[in-house]
């Protein structure tokens, strides 16, 4: 998925449309609704972290190339994560986290082959009370029951470039009112730019962009072995991964988990990402060849 910039006019249009506008929802966890940072992570109860979101990549590699895309999903080979990989995940984010909405991503999640039973199997595990889906919504009309029957919501990124057919988002609309499913669909005109060719060196730079992104709030990610705060940093490729990352093994997870998150101190993957304040260019789609998925 990219950084999306919906079109103003064609998101009013949308919203008429929709059966809730949940992104309006949205209160970043490390922040109150007046936006005062200084409410931090902190453990609930159940000694979990509590957060927005959290998400995880099913599918790396995606039906389109579209230029921009944050987890460079163009370029990533075919790969898929298993039935035991995620049961993992789940348990361990339930064990360490509470998101408000867990997040079923990728690349493109419907091209997953066990789909709706990954589903089940996430909706089961109680990871939170809200499964999301977040796709392109091309391979929609292939979903079978086992798939309306586990979300929660919806969210079709129906990128200029490549629209999704008006038949198909009929008959989603109609699927989301039977299952009782919380459908957004976005009108995606525009991407911001994410990567910089080469790291900045400019440090107020970087803590500028790094406290203006909403990323390390909602892109929570568990991928590879080790907890990201954004999904940016897990992609960024082994020697900056690592170290902006922590490892699950780590005997103090969740401790270094609390700290990470509260950190105020930008990644050493910000040195080479625009964060949410590239300039926006139109959505295109990526023309050179890759393998066929
Ligand atoms: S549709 Fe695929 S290529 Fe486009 S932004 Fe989403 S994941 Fe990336
Ligand atoms: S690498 Fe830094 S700027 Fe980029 S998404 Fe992550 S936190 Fe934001």
């Amino acid at each position: 998925m990219g950084v999306l910039t919906q079109d103003p006019q064609q998101a009013d249009i949308c919203r008429q449309e929709l059966l809730v506008e949940v992104e309006a929802l949205f209160v970043k966890k490390g922040e109150n609704e007046n936006g005062n940072q200084n409410l931090k992570y902190v453990l609930d109860s159940e000694q979990r972290i509590s957060t927005e979101s959290f998400e995880i990549h099913i599918a790396e590699h995606c039906n389109l190339k579209c230029r921009d895309c944050c987890n460079l999903s163009p370029f990533n080979p075919k790969k898929f994560m298993s039935l035991e990989e995620v049961q993992e995940v789940c348990d361990f984010v339930k064990m360490h986290f509470k998101p408000d909405i867990f997040k079923i991503v990728g690349g493109e999640p419907t091209l997953h082959p066990q789909l709706d039973k990954l589903l089940r199997l996430v909706k089961k595990s109680n990871v939170s009370q809200i499964v999301r889906v977040v796709t392109n919504g091309l391979l929609l009309h292939k979903m079978k029951p086992g798939f309306w029957e586990n979300i929660d919501q919806l969210t079709i990124s129906n990128y200029s470039s490549v629209p999704v057919k008006q038949k198909i988002l009929d008959d989603v609309k109609i699927k989301a009112k039977e299952y009782g499913i919380v459908l957004n669909i976005k009108y995606v005109t525009q991407f911001n730019e994410i990567f910089l060719d080469e790291p900045t060196r400019d440090k107020d730079r970087i803590q500028t962009i790094y406290d203006d992104c909403w990323m390390r709030h909602r892109c929570l990610i568990i991928r590879e072995g080790y907890f990201h705060k954004c999904t940016r940093a897990s992609y960024m490729g082994s020697s900056y991964s690592a170290q902006d990352g922590i490892a699950l093994l780590d005997p103090e997870f969740k401790t270094k988990a609390l700290d990470y998150l509260n950190r105020e101190i930008p990644l050493n993957s910000c040195e080479k990402c625009l964060g949410v304040s590239g300039n926006l260019r139109p959505n295109v789609q990526l023309k050179f060849k890759k393998n066929k998925l």
